[in-house]
């Protein structure tokens, strides 16, 4: 099936199952909930939430932070699901957990499997840091929306030609900025030190609009 814009629909095959737990998942909810009380991650008025963290996961797949999380204040394990599988061409991901996930961890398995050096992916949404940092930080193709294959696509071409600090724009998601490390703490510290930067001057939330 296709959408309106000729894509292929976002697929998420979704077997519930337990919380993911182990130090790792504690890490990303610390990160996570760090991130919720900056207003990085959050909820527009409008109901719809943004943000999302992840993790590697020695093999292959990562956890994440589940679809429709935003809004949760303390998340906890129930919040993140396990994305088994993901297929960026056919839009189509596998996950086991006690949530599914949001199709825009497709840009989380674009970042993995480009960057071999990342082991926690960093999802959040700043109009500020967006505005200020696009064109000045590698920036991704404008005609790339939010939570579609073109994005991921965009991503894997950006992470080839090189990001530095760890930190890119998602040049056709407004708002929408990521950053990944090696460990979730240097993932957090390569964001959080561009949001000193620029941040604090405000926070800088637009209107509402999604994903
Ligand atoms: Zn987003």
């Amino acid at each position: 099936m296709t959408d309106e814009k000729g894509y292929i629909q976002f697929r998420c095959e979704w077997e519930r199952a337990s919380a993911p737990a182990g130090p790792l998942v504690a890490e990303l909810i610390e990160v996570r909930n760090h991130l919720r009380g900056l207003g990085l991650i959050g909820v527009y008025p409008n109901g719809i939430g943004f943000g999302n963290v992840s993790a590697r996961l020695t093999g292959h797949g990562f956890v994440i932070s589940g679809t429709a999380t935003g809004g949760v204040q303390s998340a906890g394990p129930e919040h993140f699901t396990e994305v088994v599988w993901a297929d960026v061409a056919a839009n189509a991901l596998g996950c086991r957990g006690p949530v599914a996930a949001s199709s825009e961890s497709l840009s989380h398995a674009a970042v993995y499997g480009a960057e071999p050096a990342a082991g926690t992916v960093i999802h959040v949404h700043h109009l500020r840091m967006w505005e200020e940092l696009r064109g000045a930080l590698p920036t991704t193709d404008p005609q790339a929306e939010a939570g579609t294959p073109a994005m991921a696509d965009a991503i894997a071409v950006l992470l080839r030609a090189g990001v530095p600090d760890g930190l890119f724009v998602m040049g056709g998601h407004r708002e929408g900025l990521m950053a990944f490390g090696r460990t979730t703490i240097e993932a957090c510290e390569r964001l959080l030190t561009a949001w000193s930067r620029t941040a604090s001057a405000g926070r800088g939330h637009a209107a509402p609009h999604s994903p």
